[in-house]
């Protein structure tokens, strides 16, 4: 056992460049105004090279901060100099890595999979194999699924969305994407899943039936692929996409700030290194790009919904804005009704609203844009944990990740078919 500790910590040392040793996430508990203010200063000093997985927004509302080891000693003097309080959530984020690299080794051993049904659902996958499954799904149904390629990205690779239709032309249709922050693993495998089950399904599920006799369902699985790649080859905890900016050493842009809608507003960067930046203009980014063309030309795209990690959250438009939506109360009641029929299944807890009054002001955000564009129901899940393991969720919640949430996007899927607008 401790002989393939070492081996997997040496190869994942070999595959990823950048190690975690020491690393600690602190849950940070806000109790004021004034230590938001101290917080987001903290935030400030790029020195530290500080990671926020959980941004610091409001009292009440905690905060999960990845300290890099030769910061911690400063950033705990800091907070409890001005009585902050925090706890140590994540002891060694590289032991979590190499426990994840491990899990993905013993899977590699096993031969490539001829099927989908041979395919490992309860593992993560890189891009090859990922975009090897999507090929046996296509190839297995060809009556029901296809692939499109909506463009390319920054680094040129393709963006695939798969189609879900039993035919007619442009139908009305649902989107789903997943992995726009390439360090959210749980969604790409999520929307692995969700593609498995949708064929599985077709016919048995009455409910997922009804739905595709009359609409499509596009589902983008890989939605950053450059950024997923490096997740896998370079940086685990790698969100944005890898655009180069002339004048700046940074790379990437926050590919959920880079949406027309309230782009450059508060809760957005224009700082090229921050975890947030927004770009230098809307859709500056391919990824986002190709899928704002694609809804457009589209033109009939009902529902939205964007999938991200973590923190259990159910979220509608708008983040850019304190102005309610004209559709709130409908919305609102949809995310309770899906919310029950996620916690239905594990028990797993989830707050639901809309995406200011629940996280924070977030502008450039993809579905305040597609809400704008009229798609009426875009909704953003923030999947599984509560920061107990964050983006660093074990391989074996990803099945029971996705399984909750199919129920909750069934909701979505059904109102949306019964409510035609
Ligand atoms: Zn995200």
């Amino acid at each position: 056992m401790k002989l393939i500790l070492i081996f997997s910590a040496l190869f994942g040392a070999a595959l990823c460049l950048e190690t975690f040793v020491g690393h600690q996430v602190l849950r940070i508990k806000i109790k004021n105004e004034e230590q938001v203010r101290k917080l987001q200063f903290l935030e400030t000093l790029e020195h530290l090279k500080l990671d926020f997985w959980r941004d610091p927004t409001k009292p009440g509302h905690p905060s999960d901060l990845r300290v890099p080891f030769p910061s911690l000693q400063a950033v705990k003097i800091f907070l409890e100099s001005h009585g902050i309080p925090y706890s140590i959530m994540i002891k060694d984020v590289q032991a979590l890595v190499d426990h994840e690299q491990m899990q993905m080794l013993r899977h590699r051993r096993r031969l490539q999979p001829l099927s989908t049904d041979a395919f490992d659902y309860s593992s993560y996958h890189n891009l090859d194999e990922i975009y090897a499954f999507i090929d046996l799904l296509v190839a297995e149904n060809p009556n029901l699924v296809s692939k499109l390629e909506i463009g390319r990205s920054t680094e040129n690779r393709p963006l695939y969305v798969l189609k879900f239709s039993k035919g007619g032309t442009n139908r009305p249709a649902i989107w789903i994407d997943t992995g726009i922050h390439s360090r959210e693993w749980v969604t790409q495998a999520s929307g692995v899943w969700f593609a498995k089950k949708i064929v599985q399904d077709q016919e048995k599920d009455e409910g997922l039936a009804s739905i595709l006799d009359q609409m499509d369902i596009f589902l983008e699985i890989v939605t950053n692929p450059d950024g997923f790649v490096f997740t896998h080859t370079t940086n685990r905890m790698w969100r944005k996409t890898r655009s180069k900016r002339s004048g700046s050493l940074c790379v990437g842009v926050d590919p959920n700030r880079n949406w027309d809608a309230g782009f450059g507003g508060s809760g957005a960067s224009s700082n090229p290194c921050s975890e947030t930046y927004h770009g230098p203009y809307a859709n500056s980014e391919p990824e986002v790009e190709a899928i704002v063309n694609f809804v457009k030309n589209h033109g009939n795209i009902k529902a939205f919904i964007s999938i991200h990690s973590y923190s259990q959250l159910l979220l509608y438009p708008y983040g850019y804005t304190t102005t309610p939506v004209p559709d709130v109360e409908e919305l609102h009641q949809v995310a309770k009704e899906a919310v029950a029929a996620l916690s239905s299944l594990h028990g797993t807890k989830y707050t639901y609203g809309s995406i200011i009054s629940t996280i924070y002001q977030a502008s450039g955000g993809t579905i305040d844009w597609t809400y704008n564009q009229g798609i009426k129901y875009s909704f953003t899940f923030e999947l599984r944990d509560t920061g107990r393991y964050g983006f660093l969720l074990p391989a074996s919640q990803i099945v029971p990740t996705a399984q909750e949430t199919w129920l909750a996007l069934k909701v979505i899927m059904r109102h949306a078919l019964e409510h035609p607008y």
